[in-house]
């Protein structure tokens, strides 16, 4: 599909996402073709700025993420790229931009299609969807919004604001961003799960011993430390894209490969989640808190964050359905910051059996997502002298000029709201559900706070905390990647 015609409006055009992602993917895909002449970008944030000068924004920015362009693409690209000054809360500043869409409608043939990005303070996103349906921003032709994350604070936050978005748009319309579902070794798991029949019989509880999904952040909180410290681990990183992996690990094989179809497999499968007790919280969670010595760094001791925070850097524990391929089978996480390495990973452990060569260890199957992309699986073998048996890895991966080529998750995400699929999209259901277990362990971790039960410290450069080694409920498991 190509040419699709449509305005855009952002909100949080002047921002670090807008900046760094958004006209960077839009770029991309004006180079493909799949936006043309009959586009047209309004960016809008509180700065006085003029259309030229976010046109210069824009053009830097693509510089930034590309290198040498093509200036005479990159100058009619920008061309299409329009500014308003606008504050959220203001009624008067929507009828201007409603105004400035509708002329630039007639202007570049957009056929009333539109595209609303919620690129700002998600404390924000309520005020605005409520906006855009009461000051009529939206055109007689498509209406897409695409919502940032995070998606609410807790359950009841989420609902609240679903409600809010809810007024303007139908579900069909919401498109709920989460770049982890743009990356492409995500993305390559329904492919590897149901297009290798090898893999397909084998992907079910008597054959999986446990997968184990690894998010490591490098890095600290660094200046984000009075969101961090409301947030935490579960909140900022469990809550979507831990469960967005483990959603598509664990799903039943959908009937069809159309969005909708997914959403049903998806669904069907979060129905079944296990919301944890405060016991089973006590017992199969670990919390932690990075903390280094003097040259390194102490949560705590973060610009704007409490010094008696209980906010967790680092959360490690399972996940479990009652239905599905993998009913029953652990699904441990752990996910932290300041961490030995950026890496994002997925172990899928196949079970062990007894052999000719006796007791065999167990098979597994890697997927790395970040910062490399490729999936290998662990043979067992001869040795050459004979004897003893060795693994050996058997990799799908990229040539270098194959993996240069791998596109920007936001790229792939924005396309796909501008062809109306939201197959990489969360729906409500998934995410309430998703909410449903965070708010649980969240309420297991209050009352542990309440008795005085604290996180506990790990030192940086490690991968968190020696006890997140008690999450394994068979104790002869342990984390494959160490
Ligand atoms: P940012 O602080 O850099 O930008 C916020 C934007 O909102 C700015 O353009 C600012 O002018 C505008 N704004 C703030 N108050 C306003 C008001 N009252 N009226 C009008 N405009 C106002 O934030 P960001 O990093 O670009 O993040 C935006 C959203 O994207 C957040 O929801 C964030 O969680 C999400 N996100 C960001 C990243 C990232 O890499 N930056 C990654 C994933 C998700």
């Amino acid at each position: 599909m190509n040419n699709i015609p449509a305005v855009m409006i952002i909100f949080g055009g002047s921002g670090d996402l807008a900046h760094r992602k958004i006209y960077p993917a839009l770029f991309n895909l004006y180079r493909q073709g799949l936006i043309q002449d009959n586009f047209a970008v309004i960016g809008t944030a509180r700065r006085p700025w003029s259309h030229d000068y976010l046109r210069e924004v824009v053009s830097t920015a693509v510089h930034e993420f590309f290198g040498e362009v093509n200036e005479d693409d990159l100058a009619a690209f920008a061309s299409h790229f329009y500014y308003q000054s606008h504050d959220v809360t203001s009624v008067d500043h929507y009828k201007t931009l409603k105004k400035l869409a509708s002329d630039l409608d007639e202007k570049y043939a957009c056929q009333g299609n539109r595209i609303f990005y919620l690129a700002m303070a998600p404390s924000f996103f309520g005020t605005i969807a409520e906006h855009i349906a009461d000051q009529h921003l939206t055109g007689t032709g498509f209406n897409r919004l695409i919502v940032e994350k995070p998606f609410g604070t807790d359950l009841a936050s989420a609902q609240v604001l679903n409600k809010q978005i809810r007024s303007s748009f139908n579900e069909e319309q919401v498109f709920r961003i989460d770049h982890y579902l743009g990356k492409e070794m995500v993305q390559n798991i329904l492919p590897l799960r149901f297009a290798n029949p090898m893999i397909k019989v084998l992907w079910n509880k008597d054959n999986i011993k446990n997968i184990q999904v690894t998010l490591a952040e490098r890095l600290g909180v660094e200046a984000r430390g009075g969101y961090y410290d409301q947030s935490g681990a579960m909140r900022d990183m469990v809550q979507n894209h831990i469960f967005q992996i483990i959603t598509l690990l664990a799903m039943p094989e959908p009937s069809r490969l159309t969005d909708q179809e997914i959403h049903v497999a998806k669904e069907a499968l979060l129905d079944s989640l296990v919301i944890p007790d405060e016991a089973a919280v006590a017992r199969d969670f670990v919390r932690g808190q990075y903390a280094g010595t003097e040259t390194t760094f102490e949560y705590v001791k973060e610009p704007n964050v409490d010094p008696d925070s209980n906010t967790e850097t680092f959360v490690a524990g399972h996940v479990e359905f009652k239905h599905g391929p993998l009913a029953g089978v652990p699904i441990y996480f752990r996910t932290g910051k300041e961490m030995r390495e950026k890496k994002t990973r997925i172990d899928v452990v196949f079970k062990g059996q007894r052999s000719l060569y006796g007791q065999v260890a167990d098979n597994t199957l890697t997927i790395e997502v970040d910062p490399t992309d490729q999936i290998y699986f662990h043979l067992n073998g001869k040795t050459i002298q004979g004897g003893d048996l060795r693994k050996e890895k058997i990799y799908y991966r990229f040539s270098d000029e194959e993996q240069a080529k791998v596109p920007d998750g936001y790229e792939r995400l924005i396309r796909d709201v501008f062809v109306n699929d939201s197959t990489n999209f969360t729906r409500w259901n998934e995410l309430r559900q998703y909410w449903k277990f965070v708010d649980a362990v969240e309420a297991a971790w209050q009352k542990q706070n309440e008795a005085g039960v604290k996180p506990v410290k790990y030192p940086p450069y490690l991968l968190g905390p020696a006890e997140s080694k008690q999450v394994f409920q068979d104790p002869g498991d342990s984390w494959i990647y160490k």
